[in-house]
């Protein structure tokens, strides 16, 4: 069988941009991540970045900050 054919899970090692790092199954065989489940405020409990009501959404919009 060929390969790039099929998508092909293998262990993937991701690395966060906090530091942390962590295997996941991926096609891909290392990523890197900006936020992951040891440093999302969603899992951390912080408030870093949580978005409410969309007021970062629109604070983005209004600065065409991507
Ligand atoms: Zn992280």
């Amino acid at each position: 069988m060929k390969e790039g054919i099929h998508p092909d899970y293998k262990e993937c090692k991701v690395t966060c941009a906090c530091g942390n790092s962590f295997v996941t199954k991926s096609t891909k065989e290392e990523m890197r991540v900006d936020i992951c489940s040891e440093c999302h405020p969603f899992f951390t409990g912080q408030q870093k970045f949580i978005n409410r009501g969309g007021r970062v959404d629109k604070f983005k919009n209004k600065y065409n900050i991507d």
